[in-house]
């Protein structure tokens, strides 16, 4: 038994014993991962890792020797399955019975697949571990063309790395334009450009229809309009499930994540959750009840439980953020601009540093800054304050942001 039982080995659940001990938590901690590898940076996956620019030691969160010599114990290659709310304890896949005081919940998701044929065949991959990105490393000597499916930021980021190394690859994406998720039109339309340029082929509007294959393995991604694209790898990025069915079945709120409050507190007694597994309600998006996926809101969240169990509660309110690096573009982002009712873009995309600046009924939401750390860093105050400003400075890149405040 461990006064604090940690599930999930990622940014959230790594972050979270490391604020503990930092906040002189003196009681036992363990963190139990279903992967083999002590806690690492997910973003370099699609970037410095697949490019072969960093090694796997080098996105370590903290060296090896870090958690043992902070007394936390990691239990590695071993999943939680279920969790029994009354007795305090989980069981392990091996069988294991682990009880606890306090259960931090930080396991992230898991990909979404596709759900037609052949979405199983030997070169159809995800980007969410280690081991995905290991076997694409492995694969991709007899690759000669790729298809990513997904126009999102881990695609995206994929396609720039592969290009660069002089693969040839097609993006398709069912909507009319690439980020459309997450970010506005201008930006969409500047990504799209870029890849272009760099000799990507995108194709918006396109549903996939099956993988094909010859002797289990992928050879081309057919269309709904039939068309076939030859291609010895399918890289899959269309977003995660969280892992939440234990802690549900356990009886914990929640559907599209695990339901939190403002401390990250679950339904459950001592049982917490963190990270892009946790619904909780954000300021940044009218308190709606969101999941985030960035390492901000996994460290931000992993914070907020580590001051709650050290008696220093402080609800979780911290403006979210977010980077991007694709070919030798910087992208940063503050607040959310989903909902934004007017997106003004100062700088020229033509010249590959500007930003857009979100707003809705006037006030700032969110900012896209590509190249621009300035205006990231100035625009965060805005964003913080949600700043009604004249949108005619706004849109001239010459007048600092922090004058507009
Ligand atoms: P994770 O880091 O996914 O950790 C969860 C861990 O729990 C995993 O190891 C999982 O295998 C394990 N687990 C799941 N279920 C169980 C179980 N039952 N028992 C034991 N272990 C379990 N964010 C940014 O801010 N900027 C970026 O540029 C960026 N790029 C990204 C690129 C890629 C390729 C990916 C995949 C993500 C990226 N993200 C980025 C998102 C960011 O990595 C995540 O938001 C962050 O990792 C979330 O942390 P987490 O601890 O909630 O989940």
């Amino acid at each position: 038994s461990y006064d604090v039982l940690i599930v999930g080995a990622g940014h959230a659940g790594a972050q979270a014993a490391i604020a503990l001990r930092q906040r002189k938590f003196a009681g036992t901690i363990a963190m139990v991962g279903d992967e083999r590898e002590l806690p690492y940076e997910r973003p370099p996956l699609s970037k410095d890792y697949l490019a072969g620019d960093k090694p796997f030691e080098r996105i370590l969160i903290r060296p090896a020797a870090f958690w043992a010599e902070r007394e936390i114990v990691t239990i590695l290659g071993n999943r939680v399955e279920t969790v029994d709310p009354v007795a305090k304890t989980v069981t392990l896949g091996d069988g294991a019975v682990i009880g606890y005081g306090a259960l931090i919940w930080a396991t992230g998701g898991s990909p979404r697949r596709l759900t037609c044929t052949g979405n199983a065949l030997r070169g159809v991959h995800a980007v969410r571990n280690r081991a995905d990105v290991d076997r694409m490393i492995a694969e991709l000597p007899d690759v000669t063309r790729i298809v990513v499916i997904g126009g999102g930021y881990i695609g995206l980021e994929a396609a720039a790395v592969l290009t660069k190394m002089g693969k040839p690859v097609t993006v398709l994406e069912a909507q009319d334009r690439v980020l459309a998720r997450v970010a506005g039109e201008p930006l969409s339309r500047f990504f799209e450009a870029e890849h272009r340029a760099h000799g990507v082929e995108i194709r918006l509007n396109v549903t996939v229809a099956c993988i094909e294959e010859r002797d289990g393995a992928a050879v081309g991604v057919r269309l709904a309009d039939d068309t076939i694209l030859d291609c010895e790898m399918v890289i899959v990025g269309i977003g995660i499930e969280p892992a939440v069915a234990a802690v549900l079945a356990a009886g914990a709120d929640g559907g599209n994540g695990v339901a939190v409050d403002a401390q990250c507190r679950t339904s459950l007694p001592d049982v917490y959750a963190i990270g892009d597994c946790a619904a909780h309600a954000n300021r940044f998006a009218d308190c709606a009840t969101i999941r985030l996926e960035s390492v901000q809101n996994a460290n931000d969240q992993a914070n907020t439980v580590a001051k709650l169990l050290t008696g220093a509660p402080e609800p979780y309110d911290a403006v979210p953020w977010f980077w991007s690096h694709q070919y030798d573009l910087k992208l940063q982002t503050v607040g959310l601009s989903i909902g934004h009712d007017a997106a003004i873009v100062r700088g020229d995309p033509a010249a590959r540093a500007f930003s857009v600046v979100y707003l809705k009924a006037g006030r700032v939401v969110a900012l896209d800054c590509v190249n621009a750390t300035r205006d990231y860093v100035q625009g965060r105050a805005l964003v913080e304050r949600g700043a009604i400003v004249d949108p005619v400075p706004l849109a001239d890149a010459a007048v600092p942001l922090k004058t507009l405040a």
